[in-house]
């Protein structure tokens, strides 16, 4: 999922006077996002990707409600409104296993609510209406607070895909693919960097190896 945090905040005070709450706004830039990405035309590349996607439903620990978009325009994959997953088409591209990580890890945004904990953080420190007096001086803490979760909940997403994966009987190395596929990463505000999502998968396969679990 992506998180802007202070572009957010910054689109929250050009807009017009009428009262909004942050997760208004949240929601708002949401949906600008959204709009901004064109429908991608319906072909092998579209069919694949969704294709992919419904066999990952299939294989979910439990009933997910999330929308596919295939878009020809914008990221790779990201998840908006906590249930509509909008992939470019290009994933299509991707090797299998890379491409159901990919799309794992973001069903693994909807169904670990991601959406709900961050409007939760955002309202925690913007409690009312949205104007300048309330959000500047918060904004530091917030920023800090937004990355720290969104951080935690990408490591969380690779978790759940990386369970996904194996429900579908797939190899671990399917994830770090991925990875490989989508070059190596810094961090920003809103992702850990290739480097610790790799390490942390790593280390979420050695503790499943721990506890007895198939890790292969
Ligand atoms: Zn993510």
């Amino acid at each position: 999922m992506r998180w802007f945090p202070l572009t957010l905040l910054g689109l929250a005070l050009t807009q017009p006077a009428h009262a909004e709450d942050i997760v208004d706004v949240l929601r708002r830039s949401q949906q600008v996002r959204l709009e901004a990405m064109p429908p991608a035309a319906e072909g092998p590349k579209a069919q694949a990707i969704r294709r992919s996607f419904e066999q990952l439903r299939r294989a979910l620990p439990q009933e997910v409600s999330a929308e596919l978009h295939v878009v020809s325009a914008g990221t790779l994959a990201e998840t908006l409104h906590g249930r509509i997953v909008v992939v470019h088409e290009s994933l299509a591209d991707m090797p299998e296993g890379a491409r159901l990580f990919v799309l794992a890890h973001e069903l693994g945004h909807v169904a670990g609510h991601h959406w709900q904990q961050m409007g939760a953080v955002y309202r925690h420190w913007i409690p009312g209406e949205v104007k300048p007096e309330t959000t500047d001086p918060v904004a530091g803490a917030l920023g800090r607070e937004a990355s720290a979760t969104s951080h935690r909940q990408e490591y969380e997403a690779d978790a759940y895909a990386l369970q996904v994966l194996r429900r579908l009987g797939r190899s671990p190395q399917d994830a770090f693919a991925a990875f490989m596929q989508q070059g190596m990463l810094q961090d920003t505000a809103t992702h850990p960097g290739t480097r610790k999502r790799v390490a942390s998968l790593r280390a979420t396969l050695a503790g499943a190896a721990g506890s007895g679990h198939d890790a292969e």
